[in-house]
């Protein structure tokens, strides 16, 4: 699996696919001799393009549940095949991507609409060459590597399916809420009447 066909899978190139593809493919070449069909099963702890690669490269999605995603915002990434008690505990240094001041404030002008073409492409070169440096980087340079202990795997409980009082659409009874009395799904529970 090539990065170009991890970049076409995510749709563009940029530094987090590059991490995540770095994850991944050092993730595929440590499991590649265990328990071929034993599946692997990949922790995210971001929701960030890196993800994209993990899924296109090591096959870990959420619909198959081996993609299991923590909303902690840290690129870090724990891979185990099941059933294994060691684990493999990915994470970036964090001195790997220091904050970049022009970049951020380019960033921010092109999400406002208001970059000129030459500040657009100011942005997409030193985009470009964040990511191409991200690819070329010494493992020992990018990631802090460990083996850990596994954690219990999580049993897969199907949860009754309620009806929202307001919308009359299904959901998974732990997410329902309750609003004046009634229960109700998150979208009605947060809309605003
Ligand atoms: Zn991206
Ligand atoms: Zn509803």
């Amino acid at each position: 699996m090539d990065f170009d066909t991890a970049a076409k899978f995510h749709g563009h190139v940029c530094p987090g696919l590059s991490i995540g593809y770095r994850v991944a493919t050092l993730a595929a070449d440590r499991f590649k001799d265990r328990s071929e069909d034993e599946e692997l099963v990949a922790v995210v702890e971001n929701r960030s393009c890196s993800v994209d690669a993990i899924q296109v490269v090591n096959g870990c999605t959420c619909g198959k549940g081996n993609l299991i995603f923590k909303d902690h915002g840290k690129h870090v990434y724990t891979f185990f095949k099941r059933g294994d008690k060691k684990a493999l505990r990915i994470a970036l240094r964090s001195d790997v991507l220091p904050q970049d001041e022009r970049h951020t404030a380019l960033f921010a002008k092109l999400r406002a609409g208001t970059a000129s073409p030459e500040e657009a492409k100011e942005f997409r070169t030193s985009h470009e060459a964040k990511s191409r440096r991200v690819l070329e980087m010494p493992e020992e340079e990018l990631f802090w590597i460990s083996e850990v202990e596994n954690e219990p795997p999580e049993k897969a409980i199907i949860y009754p399916t309620l009806i929202c009082s307001e919308c009359g659409e299904g959901f998974m009874e732990p997410l329902g809420r309750v609003k004046n009395g009634k229960i109700v799904c998150i979208p009605c529970f947060e809309a605003i009447k």
